[in-house]
């Protein structure tokens, strides 16, 4: 059965098309944004009943930050309200502390870049951003099953329900329902590296130098990593620590880890490194799985974004900002007055080199070890590059 259209769907706004978005995470989420910035309605279909204030953490660099900035209102304060401005970034070496690298960030990234680094609790993100979405384009509780791409694209919920459209936007992470439709099935690879994530006061290391900094202390290995920075202002630190550990696959935002186990992967490290770790209370655990890069990211009517077309390892912090910069570019080009499938391909070749040489950056970690800038990431703007070919149509 059909569900009866929204105002907002029966409206189908500038484009002249219903578009429909598949997950309302943080790519989801800004792709609404963007397209209500183009002038473009749609509907978000959000398989979780509520947001949960769940994963600590986001870094968003002054790229991701810029586009928020652009959509105007109130979510570029509310981003800054809640964060923090880390000052530098730091590269120190896992052993002897040596420091290989220092980035001015902070105001002299604003004034480079437009835009701040800011980090924040995801929990702050996910609300700052669904504040700016209309109620009447959210439709939480709705888990798509499949999806039909008939003589229109359909939407088959778990419930049964169908819903028809124009566009799918496939923004529903890494084990994408959308992207299967299009493209087939084909897991994620485990990439043998698990993740800690804690949130310790600052109180208890305010001895320690940089707290007000983003440093990274750089393993023996290029899965063995420590990243601190500070959150909600400077009155929280952050420590991500990931390392190689095939044996655990567990998938998961809220799942707890040991702490010993925490303290006993890092004994090797500097003093400073480990008493962040010590300062640790709780932690959570996450093993990483990834994706190669995608040839083609759209079939002319489905489209994805996100981690559902680029899951990355997240040694270059690049996999929210690039859905956001994803968000742009295809509102961008759903404004234009392309065919959709044009438009479609359009974006999927603005973006598919880019999104591909961060994943392939991410997976190597390397990027920012020693002297260099961020440049060629944080300066791109989503809302000005050029925008593509759209070869393949
Ligand atoms: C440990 C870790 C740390 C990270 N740190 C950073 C960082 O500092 N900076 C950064 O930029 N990136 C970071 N990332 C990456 C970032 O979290 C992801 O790239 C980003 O969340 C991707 O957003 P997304 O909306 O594409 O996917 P997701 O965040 O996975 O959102 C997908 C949404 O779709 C919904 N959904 C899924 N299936 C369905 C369905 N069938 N029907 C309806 N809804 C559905 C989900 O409930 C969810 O809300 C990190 C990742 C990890 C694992």
């Amino acid at each position: 059965m059909n569900e009866q259209r929204t105002g907002a769907m029966a409206d189908a706004g500038l484009s002249g098309r219903d578009i429909a978005i598949v997950g309302g995470g943080i790519g989801g989420l800004a792709a609404a944004i963007a397209l209500r910035k183009a002038g473009i309605d749609a509907v978000v279909f959000e398989q979780t009943s509520q947001f949960a204030r769940v994963g600590a953490d986001i870094n968003l660099t002054p790229n991701a930050v810029r586009v928020l900035d652009s959509v105007g209102g109130e979510l570029g304060s509310r981003l800054r309200d809640g964060g923090a401005q880390p000052q530098f970034r730091i590269s120190r070496m896992w052993d002897s502390g040596e420091e290989t690298s220092r980035i001015e960030m902070g105001r002299s990234a604003e004034e480079r870049y437009g835009a701040p680094q800011l980090t924040l609790h995801r929990g702050d993100l996910m609300s700052a951003m669904r504040d700016a979405v209309p109620d009447a384009w959210m439709q939480m509780g709705r888990r798509v099953q499949s999806v039909e791409f008939g003589a229109r694209p359909t939407l088959i919920f778990d419930d049964g329900s169908r819903h028809d459209c124009d566009v799918v936007i496939g923004a529903d992470g890494i084990h994408s329902r959308v992207r299967t439709a299009m493209f087939g099935p084909e897991n994620p690879e485990f990439t043998g590296v698990v993740a800690y994530r804690a949130v310790i006061p600052r109180d208890k290391v305010a001895h320690l130098p940089n707290m007000d900094s983003f440093t990274k202390w750089w393993g023996p290995d290029p899965d063995t990593q420590i990243v601190v920075f500070p959150l909600n202002r400077g009155k929280e630190i952050f420590v991500f620590a990931t390392t190689g550990q095939p044996e655990w696959t567990e998938e998961s935002w809220t799942a707890p880890g040991s702490i010993a186990e925490l303290r006993a992967a890092y004994t090797d490290f500097h003093p400073e490194a480990r008493t962040l770790l010590d300062a640790c209370d709780e932690v959570m655990k996450s093993a990483l799985y990834v994706r190669d890069p995608l040839d083609s990211w759209t079939n002319g009517r489905g489209v994805l974004l996100g981690d559902a077309c680029h899951p990355m390892m997240p040694f270059m912090a690049q996999g929210a900002g690039q859905a956001i910069e994803d968000a742009a570019v295809l509102a961008r080009c759903l404004a234009t007055g392309d065919t959709t499938a044009v438009a479609l391909h359009r974006y999927q070749d603005t973006r598919r080199e880019r999104t591909a040489a961060i994943q392939r950056g991410s997976r190597s970690n390397e990027w920012l070890k020693g002297a260099g800038n961020g440049d060629w990431v944080y300066e791109y703007d989503a809302w000005s590059v050029p925008l593509g070919a759209a070869a393949q149509v």
